[in-house]
């Protein structure tokens, strides 16, 4: 780590005590950028790097609720408007119990990354509460919806900030967001994405983060002439993410043999088909239960649940050729890493954001698997939350085709940039290198322009 780096980490360190998600995210982007720094002087003497890590604005606020047995629930809300340099912030917003400013902060400063790579014009925000959407009612969610909106209306708008959904927000919760935004403000507009079609969504929105991660990987399969026919992969969560990946997996002649909830995982030596698949479907989006129950459908299937004394994830020790944690952060440490390169895995494609801690990247990094980093690999579900945005702007939507087509194409342009940018900056076949400097540089580039603000 050059002095410059190490200088940077210490204040980031200093100014954001218990922030460790954010430290390491900053850490492993600033890591990436030492040789870029060293020939852009001009990026040093501005502070751009300095700048990008300080949010533009922090929004915090009460969210106050009433449970269906009439007792008042008080959680925190929080939007991170992180930088706009190149669009209005855009990123999801998420409910769940582990929810803090850290998280989203460093959830937030990855997404300006990320937005930039998709070549669309997007700056990077995030939000959420702490809220824990599981095992309440529907109306109970709407009302804590309703009063998180109550507040959040007044800083966000379509070319102000563009919210979206992440773990714990839906199309339901969406749905409920949305109809308080358009009764507040009175006007019907693109303000959220991940919409229902009936009201302004997206085809292929719920689908482009699991369909993306899985074309991302088509690419890093295809610069060693392979396809996904015949492989047999693992994917962690069985929310949004992991049942289109394992959709598309399927599509393209794979073979997924576990998924997995916040309890425990399932690992199926069959195959996880598409019957199989519908099933989690209405398991996890309607009746919205435990992943347990897959074995009492499936019985050869085997059901580990989570022990939370070991120190490493039994799902990542499995016999496979591909990995796609798509549950949350730090999922997959160092012992994990090992454990997926002994079991014969060779490519890793991160669907969740920043799931594998940082000496575990750096494991992969070493032994030269294709490894593809989050705001490279999920960027699809922005992508196309952005060609939403552009579909409400024209007041017309795409085709199916014509979405899943962009979103191929848009997965294909990341994987070109940060092959070409890794090689431009001496780091050949490092994605994680490639996309944090292929980020960077477009949204330094603005900054730059924009003067001093
Ligand atoms: P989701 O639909 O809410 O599903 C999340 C899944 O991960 C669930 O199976 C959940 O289990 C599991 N999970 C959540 N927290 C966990 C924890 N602390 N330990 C173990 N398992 C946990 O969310 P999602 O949209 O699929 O998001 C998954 C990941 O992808 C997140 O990192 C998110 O930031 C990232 N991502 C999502 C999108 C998108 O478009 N949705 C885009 C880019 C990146 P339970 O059912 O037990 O909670």
């Amino acid at each position: 780590m050059s002095a410059y780096i190490e200088e940077i980490m210490a204040t980031v360190k200093a100014k954001n005590p218990s922030e460790p998600e954010f430290h390491q995210a900053v850490e492993e982007i600033a890591e990436s950028l030492t040789s870029v720094i060293d020939r852009h002087p001009e990026y040093r003497a501005a502070k751009i790097l300095e700048r990008m890590i300080e949010p533009e604005r922090v929004i915090m606020f009460r969210v106050p609720w009433m449970n269906d047995q009439g007792e008042v629930h008080v959680n925190r809300g929080f939007r991170i408007e992180m930088n706009s340099a190149i669009g209005p912030y855009k990123g999801g917003l998420r409910f769940h119990p582990s929810v803090n400013l850290g998280i989203l902060k460093f959830l937030a400063f990855e997404q300006v990354f990320k937005n930039s790579l998709t070549t669309l014009p997007m700056g990077g925000g995030k939000g959420g509460s702490d809220f824990d959407p599981k095992g309440k009612s529907d109306n109970e969610v709407m009302r804590f919806c309703q009063s998180f909106m109550s507040e959040l209306f007044r800083h966000i708008g379509p070319n102000t900030d563009v919210p979206a959904g992440d773990i714990g927000v839906g199309g339901r919760e969406i749905g409920y967001l949305f109809g308080q935004y358009k009764r507040l403000r009175n006007e019907f507009t693109g303000v959220l994405t991940g919409k229902g079609l009936d009201w302004g969504g997206s085809l292929i929105r719920p689908e482009a983060t699991g369909y993306g991660s899985v074309y991302f990987a088509a690419e890093m399969l295809a610069t060693r002439k392979e396809t996904f026919e015949g492989k047999t992969c693992l994917v962690s969560g069985s929310g949004n993410v992991a049942q289109y990946t394992t959709e598309k997996i399927n599509q393209l002649g794979g073979k997924v043999v576990t998924v997995s909830d916040s309890s425990g995982y399932i690992y199926d030596e069959e195959g996880i088909s598409s019957e199989k698949l519908a099933f989690i479907m209405e398991l996890k989006n309607v009746r919205r239960s435990r992943i347990k129950e897959y074995v009492d459908k499936y019985t050869k299937a085997v059901y580990t649940p989570v022990d939370s004394s070991a120190d490493s994830n039994a799902l990542w020790n499995h016999k496979a050729d591909c990995a796609f944690p798509s549950a949350t952060q730090n999922e997959i440490n160092l012992k994990d890493a090992q454990n997926l390169l002994n079991n014969g895995v060779y490519l890793v494609c991160e669907g969740a954001n920043m799931p594998t801690e940082l000496d575990g990247v750096k494991l992969f990094l070493d032994k030269g698997i294709l490894f593809g980093p989050a705001k490279a690999a999920n960027a699809g579900g922005v992508a196309v939350s952005g060609l939403e945005m552009t579909q409400n702007s024209m007041r017309l939507p795409w085709t199916r085709e014509e979405v899943d087509e962009r979103l191929q194409k848009i997965m294909k342009s990341i994987h070109k940039t940060s092959v070409e940018v890794a090689e431009q900056y001496d780091t050949p076949g490092n994605y994680v290198d490639g996309a944090n400097i292929g980020g960077f540089l477009k949204v330094a580039h603005a900054m730059m322009d924009q003067g001093l603000v």
